[in-house]
């Protein structure tokens, strides 16, 4: 007899929020149903370097190889390069440990022998033992610009890590996008998966990029009804990072019903943290189920019953 194959599942992918969650998916389901679609418009160059900060913190944090107190980066690195560079006066704003170096040497220079980053995500996922399947959203270029109110346009790591995100916004987009193609595979795992689940990332500079390319968000509305989110906003602020303002300066209201509305046209279900359990019908009144439970991932064993609360809300 043939054995029970579990439902396909596909997850939209940020770092540290969706690289959580998926940690406790692998806990509740067999990793080779699971499949996450990253984003990789935070993608730079630095030193010569191609860095994929989100690919890497999803690869990292699966193989239990992430550094637990940044949620970024490896578990006991060192920082001798950073140190050199400091003396030469090199660039040191975006700090590469010794061992992350490694990761970010392989991948340029395999990128350099024409390998597509979907091979060399796969190679490195590989390496770490991580059995899900790790694809970027477009082996394309693309990359997440932003309009300060008072600057110029400035990308995504310079804003995010350079200015700390302490710098007013007036506009995003995605560079690229337009005439990027989706990376094989993901229009599949979007149409075949039981369930599609939205990781807690952030809504403009981790999900926007992957909307944005052509093809995503068509397919993605094909399949509203099996789409789950989870909202990373929690009582009306971000765990960490710039999504609530980001939410505010693109015009939505930084609450879980920013969220609700943001998601609408193509997520039918969102998860909501307890804490915004009062929300619960405001957001059912965007025409969006509404699911409460608690969201907070501090443990693995936090993010596998919330990826269960996921499951379970498809009945
Ligand atoms: P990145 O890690 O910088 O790439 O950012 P993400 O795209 O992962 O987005 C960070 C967002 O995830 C922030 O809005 C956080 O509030 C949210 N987030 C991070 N951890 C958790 C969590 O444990 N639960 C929930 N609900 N949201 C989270
Ligand atoms: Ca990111």
């Amino acid at each position: 007899m043939p054995r029970p194959r579990h439902p396909m599942i596909t997850a939209l992918a940020g770092g540290v929020g969706a690289a959580r969650l998926l940690r406790g998916l692998i806990e509740v389901v067999p990793p080779s149903c699971v499949t996450a679609i990253v984003n990789t418009g935070d993608d730079t160059v630095l030193h010569g370097l191609h860095i994929s900060p989100d690919l890497d913190t999803v690869v990292y944090t699966l193989a239990d190889a992430i550094n637990p107190d940044t949620g970024w980066g490896l578990a006991g690195e060192t920082w001798q390069v950073m140190a050199s560079l400091e003396r030469l006066g090199g660039v040191t704003w975006f700090s590469l440990g010794d061992q992350d170096l490694a990761t970010h040497c392989y991948r340029t220079q395999r990128l350099h022998e024409g390998a597509t980053l979907t091979a060399v995500t796969e190679e490195l996922a590989r390496s770490w033992g991580v059995e899900i399947s790790i694809v970027p959203v477009t082996d394309d270029p693309l990359r997440t610009r932003l309009q300060l109110i008072d600057g110029p346009e400035i990308d995504f790591q310079e804003y995010f890590v350079k200015m700390h995100h302490d710098v007013a916004v007036a506009d995003v987009r995605f560079e690229g996008a337009k005439h990027a193609l989706p990376a094989p595979g993901v229009l599949d795992a979007i149409a075949r998966a039981e369930t599609i689940v939205v990781c807690p990332s952030n809504p403009v500079v981790s999900i926007g990029p992957l909307l944005a390319v052509p093809g995503v968000l068509e397919q993605l509305r094909l399949r509203r009804e099996q789409i789950v989110g989870i909202s990373p906003i929690i009582a009306g602020a971000a765990l960490k990072g710039p999504a609530a303002r980001l939410m505010r300066e693109m015009g939505f209201e930084s609450s879980v019903v920013g969220v609700a509305k943001w998601y609408a046209s193509w997520v039918a279900t969102l998860v909501i943290d307890e804490s915004d359990a009062e929300s619960a019908a405001a957001v059912e009144a965007e025409g969006v189920r509404c699911v409460v439970a608690p969201t907070v991932m501090s443990t693995v064993e936090r993010s596998a019953a919330l990826s269960q609360v996921v499951l379970d809300a498809l009945g």
